[in-house]
This record gives C-alpha cells, sequence and structure tokens, in this order.
C-alpha cells in the first residue's frame, strides 16, 4: 500500500505524519524503494528498506563493487599517505581541534569507524586518544593493521570528549537511537562533529538527489531536522565553525566525487578554500550543525 500520507508510518524524528515522495531504484539490488518525507520536520527516509545487513555491507561492499562504488577502503588501509581520503582525516582533526581548543588527552571515539583510517590519523598527528567502534567486517581489518577498533561499546558511559561520526547518520534507520546511543558516550558538555548530506539544496526533487542510494542511504536531513532530532537526543546543536578544516572535508568530497582516488602533487596543490566555496554552494554541507552533549 502506497497511500498518500501514512499515519501507520510516523517519523522517527518528530513523529509527524509523512508523506510519499515517490520511488527510487537502488541499481544495486535491481528493487525499488519508497521514499517518503515528514511534512513538519522533513525528515526523508526509505520507508522499506532492505534490512540483509550481512549482504550489503560484505566484503565487496569495502572494495567498492558493492553499494557505493566510491567505497575504498582496503587502499585507504594499505596506503593512508596516497589517498585523497587524507584531505577528510586532516580537515576532521583540524575542525575538532578548532572546536575544542587542543587534542592532547582528549578521549576520542570514531563512531562507525570503518576501515579506521580516522584513528589511525589522529593517533599519529595529534596527542588525542583515539579509538573506533565499528561492527563491520572492515573492522577486522583495521585491528590487524594495528588500529584500535572496538565492536561493542558497553560499560562506556560518560567516558569520551568527542566523537566524530562520519556519514554515518545515514545509513540508520532510527536517528535519534543513533544519536542517544552516541550521547551516552559522550561526557557532559563533549563534542559530537558529524557529517551527513543536506537534503535542503535538493528538496524539490530529492527522488532524484544522487545521495540517495537507498540500499545504503536511508535516512535524509536538512539542517533544522538535524538540529531537532539533535536536541531529542540530549544535545545542544551548534554552528559548524568557519575556517580551513572543514573546507578540507569538503575538497575531499569533491575529488571523490570527481573520481579522485590517489593523492598527487596536483591535488595536494588545489587550494580547499575556493573549491569549498564553490561546492558548498551547492552541497550546503557547513548549514550542519555541530553538537554538545547537554
Ligand atoms: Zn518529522
Amino acid at each position: 500500500m502506497t497511500s498518500q500520507s501514512s499515519p501507520e508510518r510516523p517519523c522517527r524524528v518528530c513523529d509527524g505524519v509523512t508523506q510519499r515522495l515517490g520511488s527510487v531504484h537502488g541499481s544495486f539490488s535491481g528493487r525499488d524503494y519508497e521514499l517518503r518525507r515528514c511534512t513538519t520536520c522533513r525528515y526523508a527516509f526509505i520507508a522499506n528498506p532492505w534490512t540483509e545487513f550481512d549482504r550489503i555491507y560484505d566484503d565487496r561492499y569495502y572494495a567498492g563493487r558493492g553499494a557505493d562504488p566510491l567505497v575504498d577502503y582496503q587502499f585507504e588501509l594499505d596506503d593512508p599517505e596516497r589517498t585523497i581520503r587524507v584531505y577528510e582525516w586532516r580537515g576532521i582533526t583540524r575542525t575538532v581541534e578548532a572546536l575544542v581548543g587542543g587534542l592532547t588527552g582528549v578521549r576520542w571515539l570514531d563512531f562507525g569507524a570503518g576501515n579506521g583510517g580516522l584513528v589511525r590519523h589522529v593517533l599519529e598527528h595529534t596527542g588525542a586518544a583515539a579509538t573506533g567502534f565499528e561492527e563491520g567486517s572492515i573492522a577486522a581489518r583495521a585491528r590487524l593493521a594495528g588500529i584500535p577498533i572496538e565492536s561493542a561499546l558497553e560499560a562506556q558511559s560518560a567516558s569520551f570528549d568527542v566523537v566524530t561520526a562520519i556519514e554515518v547518520l545515514e545509513h540508520t534507520l532510527d536517528p535519534v537511537a543513533e544519536l542517544r546511543r552516541i550521547r551516552q558516550l559522550l561526557r557532559p558538555g563533549g563534542l559530537l562533529l558529524l557529517t551527513t548530506g543536506n537534503a535542503a539544496p535538493f528538496a524539490a526533487n530529492l527522488t532524484r538527489w544522487p545521495y540517495v542510494v537507498p540500499e545504503i542511504h536511508v535516512s535524509f536531513f536538512e539542517p533544522g531536522t538535524l538540529r531537532r532530532a539533535l536536541q531529542r537526543a540530549g544535545f545542544r546543536p551548534a554552528a559548524m565553525p568557519g575556517g580551513g578544516g572543514f573546507d578540507e572535508v569538503l575538497k575531499f568530497k569533491v575529488l571523490k566525487n570527481l573520481r579522485f582516488r590517489r593523492r598527487t602533487i596536483l591535488t595536494d596543490l588545489l587550494p580547499a578554500r575556493p573549491i569549498a566555496v564553490l561546492a558548498d554552494r551547492r552541497t550546503q554541507l557547513r548549514a550542519h550543525p555541530i553538537a554538545w552533549a547537554e
């Protein structure tokens, strides 16, 4: 049944009424998926998600032969200095440093750490005590490379100063529950820095937004939606800081979408600031909030 607005499928962020936007074809699974959006907070989601997570997040996925062809985790693990991902790691690190004032001794958890690349970068370049959390099969290989990645986080309540969740929230079917889980891991006053797509610039035609890869991306946020979800989970949202850190994150995203993988002298020389300004006119990622644990 695909009713126009279905009270039986309330919004997972605000409990409001949701409305069907249309269907999106998943080319990896060969199935069609229903995209819906809340009429109140504008949270958008895949209403009939593929939930065979073992089949989605298998070894092929992490090698870029699954639902996301831009995933390149094994190369990043084997050759961290030669991947363009290093711009993202550096940008995240600089952004966190600007927000918390210094990284020495900071207890930092990367939630949804994937191959552990950010954790390793933080450990090698700062004085922070970084660790990762990852449930997927890639975590085993990260551990073989000596990167501290946990696959369970019981009994770690309030034990972190910083949590990063880089491209995590769009994968989860219940974002407020996931944010509450993160909130419990942070001490009061701790920082959450997350990245996820901004649906706002694409709101008029969301079923055609390339970020809607329905097998793996199931939750979509405008900045106001994200602020609301964060508040419900016990956070105080705040503006993403200006400055060079986030510019480097945006530079990485531009290069990734242009199918660059390897870092070269040329990609090093590309100035992050103008690239970030241009890219953000279209993606508006800097409009998403950061958050402090209440
Ligand atoms: Zn809502």
